[in-house]
């Protein structure tokens, strides 16, 4: 399949290959829109089985950003980057660095930031060679660094307001949740929902990832292929997209999905299911948004951590907002949130 007939295309405004054949690196960056600024996206590494897979994911990952940052109201376009790692290599800075470069020849259009696969101290490799990156470590209480303990903030004040509408609970204690990959965000999450009073229930594939959650906090751990269908109140993905199928769904047991996974839904379709079997969606580019939220507070200089937890907050109020549409429309959570993000894109275009 090319690129322009591609199902995930979706109008992107553009698609850039890059290779450096020194360091190994082989990447992709993918411009959803720019309607309402630099389109901004983490960089994903990730070992795929084909360029096909990584293109798929790119492409679906950046409109996700799109949606994303316009919903969260930030001065952002959307985008992102997959580095196709080789699994017989570990990452080194020298294809880091040749990354900034392929960045930084985007001249602004793209900025980045760290998703799976890549840290802070990644980032910072990356900024030898561009300014066109956040998530760098910062100093005293200006907002920014690691953008995970913020997505993880948003996705625990959506999982609280999940379960008010869904199971009319004002507090999480005794609330049984699935937390689906305990990696920067699943452990900040865990941290919090246990300080909190909830039941956890965890897997990893990693099992190093594993054992450093499980060392900290109390919680049962399930086999990764079991997870999804534990007999729990919320399943809080925090791995990998695609997870919520036709397959899948019939499955569950949980009344609510709310975690920070990007692309949980396999198809559109998939958001329907869900609400068919009454299971209570958060819309993942809406309830993980705390991460961006602080990148953009970092790259455009305007806050400190406290604007950004204040700015974290009102993601809860979003997620209210579409959970009472969804009640009085009958209409599926994630209909609600794309709609309102395409629409916000609209108003920004000349
Ligand atoms: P991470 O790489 O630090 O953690 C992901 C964890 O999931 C890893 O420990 C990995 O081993 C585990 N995992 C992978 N496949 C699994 C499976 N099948 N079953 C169980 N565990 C599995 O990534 P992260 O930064 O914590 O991000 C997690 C998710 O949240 C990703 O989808 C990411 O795109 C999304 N997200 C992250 C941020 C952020 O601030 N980091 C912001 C928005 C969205």
């Amino acid at each position: 399949m090319g690129v322009f007939d591609h199902a995930e295309f979706d109008n992107h405004e553009s698609l850039h290959y890059f290779h450096d054949q020194t360091s190994g690196l082989r990447a992709i960056i993918a411009v959803h829109s720019t309607a309402l600024g630099a389109a901004a996206g983490g960089t994903r590494r990730w070992v795929y089985n084909n360029d096909a897979d990584a293109l798929t994911d790119v492409l679906r990952l950046s409109r996700g950003m799109t949606y994303k940052n316009a919903v969260a109201g930030l001065r952002f376009g959307g985008g992102k980057a997959v580095i196709l790692a080789n699994p017989d290599t570990a990452k080194s800075p020298e294809q880091f660095r040749a990354y900034g470069r392929s960045v930084d020849s985007l001249g602004g259009r793209y900025v980045t930031a760290e998703d799976v696969g890549c840290s802070v101290d990644d980032m910072r490799i990356v900024h030898e060679e561009t300014e066109f990156v956040s998530g760098l470590p910062q100093t005293g209480h200006d907002a920014g660094g690691d953008p995970s303990p913020w997505t993880a903030l948003g996705c625990y004040q959506g999982i609280e307001a999940a379960v008010q509408a869904r199971l009319g609970a004002d507090s999480l204690r005794g609330i049984k949740v699935a937390v689906q990959g305990v990696g920067h965000v699943g452990l900040f999450l865990c941290r919090l929902l246990h300080e909190a009073g909830a039941e956890l229930f965890v897997s990893d594939v990693n099992t190093d990832n594993l054992k450093m959650m499980t060392d900290e906090i109390p919680a049962t751990v399930v086999a990764p292929t079991e997870l999804l269908f534990s007999d729990v109140d919320v399943l809080a993905p925090c791995a990998l997209g695609n997870i919520l199928t036709s397959t899948t769904i019939p499955r569950l047991k949980a009344t609510v999905v709310a975690g920070a996974a990007n692309n949980q839904l396999s198809t559109p379709a998939d958001g329907v299911r869900l609400a068919e079997r009454d299971i209570l969606y958060a819309p993942d580019y809406v309830i993980n948004a705390g991460g961006i939220i602080s990148v953009a507070a970092e790259y455009y200089d305007n806050g400190s951590e406290e604007d950004v937890r204040a700015d974290v907050g009102r993601i809860k109020d979003r997620l209210k907002k579409i959970f009472g549409q969804a009640k009085e429309t009958g209409r599926p959570t994630h209909e609600l949130a794309d709609e309102l993000a395409r629409s916000i894109v609209a108003a920004a275009r000349p």
